[in-house]
């Protein structure tokens, strides 16, 4: 698949919308679409029928395959999603039934993969083989890539680093206590700052911009960056980042996130390199660029 003239399909489907763009070679968008995402395996037809409006709408350049990143576990040689406990979903078959229906190849992956990958090749990362990227929402994930190349477990994980416990008496959505998530995520962040202080608010951006004022406030933005830097500092003790990529709602925040996120990962990290931080550059945009790269080229490593 080395027609790099042609547009790659992209699609990424997310916890709401179902993202779908016709790219060219240069990375300019052709085409868009967007759909709800719905629950369960109705998901693979609301997949199927946002392409085939694409495919109607390109210009008369061919389409050289498809790619498409969905959330939770992925076969990506079975061609298979196999789990997202999000979306309600097991065994969802794709790449088989899309390729059929839209007469391309197809390739699947991981959504934050997708944007971990994007990172290193066209956004914030770009210089360095050696980045984590961490989309912080109603979660906490991670990708690595490490030499260059993604790195994902034996049924296609990617890291977890939400659920690294890094505190007790915290319960987390996972059942167990103390994870990251439950602590350090823009979701976490606003519900103990309801929890303390009384006063609700509709997301971690309100808290952020009660930092100057507010003594609660700081005390959960606090304890959330404390989080942040023990369980990156996990990671960086493991892998050794040259950079960790914030994404995600979270990193809207900017610096009032990244510096002093950058100072507490430095102290856990006395005997390795110190790694960067900094925001995402490609926002919520990462997983359908990631998309398009992997159409293209399966995300194999650049030569
Ligand atoms: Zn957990």
């Amino acid at each position: 698949m080395n027609d790099d003239d042609g547009l790659a399909l992209a699609l990424d489907v997310g916890g709401t919308t179902i993202k779908a763009e016709l790219v060219d070679r240069a990375g300019t968008v052709v085409a868009s679409e967007q759909r709800p995402t719905p629950q369960g395996h109705r998901a693979r037809d609301a997949v199927a029928e946002v392409g085939r409006t694409l495919l109607a709408q390109r210009p008369d350049a061919p389409v050289v395959g498809a790619g498409v990143v969905v959330p939770g576990l992925v076969d990506r040689e079975a061609g298979i999603a196999t789990y997202s406990a999000n979306l309600g979903w097991r065994d969802l078959e794709l790449v088989r039934s899309l390729g059929a229906e839209w007469r391309l190849p197809v390739r699947i992956a991981n959504d934050v993969a997708s944007g971990g990958v994007a990172e290193h090749r066209l956004g914030a990362g770009v210089g360095t083989e050696d980045l984590v990227f961490v989309p912080i929402g109603t979660g906490i994930a991670a990708s690595i890539v490490s030499g260059g190349h993604l790195v994902t477990g034996h049924r296609g994980e990617t890291a977890e680093i939400g659920h690294l416990a890094v505190r007790t008496g915290v319960r987390c959505a996972c059942g167990r206590d103390g994870c990251l998530e439950a602590i350090a995520s823009a979701a976490a962040i606003a519900r103990r700052y309801t929890g303390l202080s009384g006063s609700h608010v509709t997301g971690a951006h309100d808290v952020a911009a009660r930092l100057s004022t507010d003594a609660v406030a700081r005390q959960v933005w606090h304890d959330a960056v404390e989080a942040l830097a023990d369980g990156l500092g996990i990671v960086s003790l493991l892998v050794g980042p040259a950079l960790v990529v914030i994404g995600g709602g979270l990193s809207r925040a900017g610096e009032g996130l990244l510096d002093p996120l950058r100072v507490a990962l430095r102290q856990r990290t006395p005997v390795v390199h110190p790694a960067d931080v900094t925001a995402s550059a490609l926002g919520d945009r990462g997983g359908v660029i990631g998309a398009a790269l992997l159409a293209r080229d399966g995300w194999a490593p650049e030569s």
